[in-house]
Order: structure tokens, then C-alpha cells, then sequence
């Protein structure tokens, strides 16, 4: 499954981001932006993330949210910018010009990460 790769992938990166706090932290929400051009699909990356992370200390309990962005179309013709709605066609709903670029809905990025400090163990 491509999603548990991606899912230990964004598992290795994080840790290796809050490694550096001596591992006093704590990841509880990690939000990753999934374009619809990304191939992944966001179901099987949700069913992935609490496997890739299960024996995490930093994003073991981390909640994973994903942000879906559809494909946004610029045409260089006309310069509308225009959301894909359909895989039919990429020309211009305004001048049906071909000469379009795609201007979002390929990232994989993670936008952002909730974090807090580990309690500390008092026994
Ligand atoms: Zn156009």
C-alpha cells in the first residue's frame, strides 16, 4: 500500500524535526495537505497513520488531518484561474483554451503540527 510508505515517510520526517527538543515533545495534531493529483488516497493514508506511528513516542497518539486541495487551473490565454471539477478536460471553461498550468492540487506537504511538552514522569 503507497499510503503506509508516505505515512512512515511523514513519520520519519517529523521525528527527526522534534528529535531535536530532546524528546520532551509531544505531537497531537499532524495536518498534511493531500492534492487531488497526489495519488493518494486520503482514506487509506488515515487507515495507514495509526500503524506507521504505533510504536512512535513523539506521534504515537497524534491525530492525522488532511486537507484535501482540488486542482487549480491557470490559463495562460485568458488568465482565469479555475478549480477542476472533472477529468474530461483541461481546457479553459472561459475561452476553451489548452494552454492551462496547474497552479495546485499535486502537493503532499505538511502544513502544520500541534505539539506540547511531554509530562513529566514524577515516579
Ligand atoms: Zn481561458
Amino acid at each position: 500500500m503507497h499510503e503506509l510508505t508516505v505515512a512512515i515517510q511523514i513519520r520519519r520526517g517529523l521525528e527527526t524535526e522534534l528529535a531535536s527538543d530532546e524528546g520532551t515533545l509531544v505531537a497531537d495534531v499532524v495536518r498534511v495537505q493531500v492534492g487531488a493529483l497526489s495519488g493518494i488516497v486520503p482514506e487509506a493514508l488515515q487507515f495507514a497513520w495509526p500503524h506507521a506511528v504505533a510504536d512512535s513516542a513523539t506521534l504515537g497518539s497524534a491525530r492525522l488531518d488532511i486537507d484535501w486541495v482540488d486542482v487549480q487551473l491557470l490559463c495562460v490565454a485568458c488568465n482565469d484561474v479555475y478549480t477542476l471539477t472533472e477529468f474530461r478536460s483541461l481546457r479553459c471553461p472561459h475561452c476553451r483554451s489548452p494552454d492551462v498550468e496547474i497552479i495546485a492540487g499535486d502537493e503532499l506537504d505538511i502544513a502544520s503540527v500541534d505539539v506540547r511538552e511531554r509530562a513529566r514522569d514524577l515516579s
